[in-house]
């Protein structure tokens, strides 16, 4: 038995076969029903972000458990999401709450393939699952573009929502409206958000989110007049303009949840003294904790906006077209393979 992969050189992909690896205490194979193409794809592919080659791309699927080695958390035939790395569990970083910063992180479609580690990524036809990565089993009838991007998009904004405090109640604003802007949309009204704006230059993508529920949506240069006095901002877009605008719309007592800024991009000013007065909470918030994508897969089965969610995903290519599916990625929300 082998497993086709889409390796990625640094220029280009080839589709490559690989033998199924033999599995240690703990790991588990999945066989990959569908798989996102995230913006941190699109920008490694762009040549905007460096990774580590050659390598398997990929870290937003859903699957089904076809191996398991002893040990294993799930079972043969489990369908699965699991996070986007590995955590031990023990390290300082571990102990403190920052499991996705663990000192022996290893990270799915981030990673140079090894002779040990070859399918570790999720353009592929199978994924190697290391122990210390946390599996949630997901059910069988919700669809796989749904519940592919719970891995990134969706477990991100969990735990951004959990940094910042997000409270029933609150005036939320959402910067930037690819998946997870959308999914923020969505979190947000979950979690009893009195009022959810949601801005980003695109009219189809600020369309998105008025359909999923946000009471107001706006262009950038309208956030200004549209969103003052935000309790809760999620900034998704990185654009130092954008966060800039997150410091001018901030309510008192206010938390702002940095996400987006995953990219270099230049510094950004703020008064001091404004948040001092205010009582303002900035938070950066990088990936998330395993209970965070057990809270996402949680969410995504109960929220009323999930079909659209699922929509934001467009049309599945097989992985021989995996060069179609990210150009399908530039325009939809999300690329999807599988
Ligand atoms: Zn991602
Ligand atoms: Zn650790």
């Amino acid at each position: 038995m082998t497993a086709l992969a889409a390796v990625w050189s640094g220029t280009s992909f080839s589709l490559q076969r690989v033998p199924l690896p033999d599995l240690a205490d703990g790991e588990v194979l999945v066989e990959i029903e569908l798989s996102t193409v995230c913006g941190s794809d699109l920008h490694t592919v762009a040549g905007h972000r460096s990774t580590p080659v050659p390598t398997v791309l990929g870290h937003e699927s859903v699957g089904r458990v076809v191996a398991i080695g002893a040990n294993a958390t799930v079972d043969f035939g489990d369908r699965v999401v699991w996070t986007v790395g590995t955590a031990c569990g023990t390290c300082r970083r571990c102990m403190r709450g920052v499991p996705q910063k663990c000192v022996d992180l290893r990270k799915y479609g981030h990673t140079a393939i090894s002779d040990r580690w070859t399918l570790n990524g999720g353009f592929a036809t199978h994924i190697h699952l290391l122990a210390g990565t946390r599996a949630v089993v997901v059910p069988e009838d919700l669809p796989a573009a749904l519940l592919a991007p719970a891995g990134c998009a969706t477990a991100t904004v969990v735990c951004a929502a959990r940094r910042i405090g997000l409270t029933a109640g609150d005036a939320v604003v959402v910067l930037g409206c690819g998946m997870l802007g959308l999914t923020a949309v969505a979190y947000a009204l979950d979690r009893g958000a009195v009022s959810v704006v949601a801005c980003d230059p695109d009219p189809a993508r600020r369309a998105a989110a008025s359909e999923i529920g946000a009471t107001a949506v706006c262009a950038p240069e309208e956030l200004a007049e549209v969103a003052r006095g935000a309790d809760a901002i999620f900034e998704l877009s990185g654009s130092s303009s954008s966060v800039a605008a997150a410091l001018d719309v901030v309510e008192l007592g206010g938390r702002i949840a940095l996400v987006g800024s995953v990219f270099p991009s230049s510094a950004v000013a703020f008064d001091p003294e404004f948040l001092v007065r205010n009582l303002v909470t900035v938070s950066g918030s990088h990936n998330y904790a395993p209970s965070d994508l057990v809270e996402a897969v949680e969410f995504l089965q109960r929220t009323p906006a999930a079909h659209l969610l699922a929509a934001a995903v467009g049309e599945r290519h097989p992985l021989e077209e995996i060069d179609a599916a990210f150009a399908s990625g530039r325009s939809a929300v999300r690329g999807a393979v599988g």
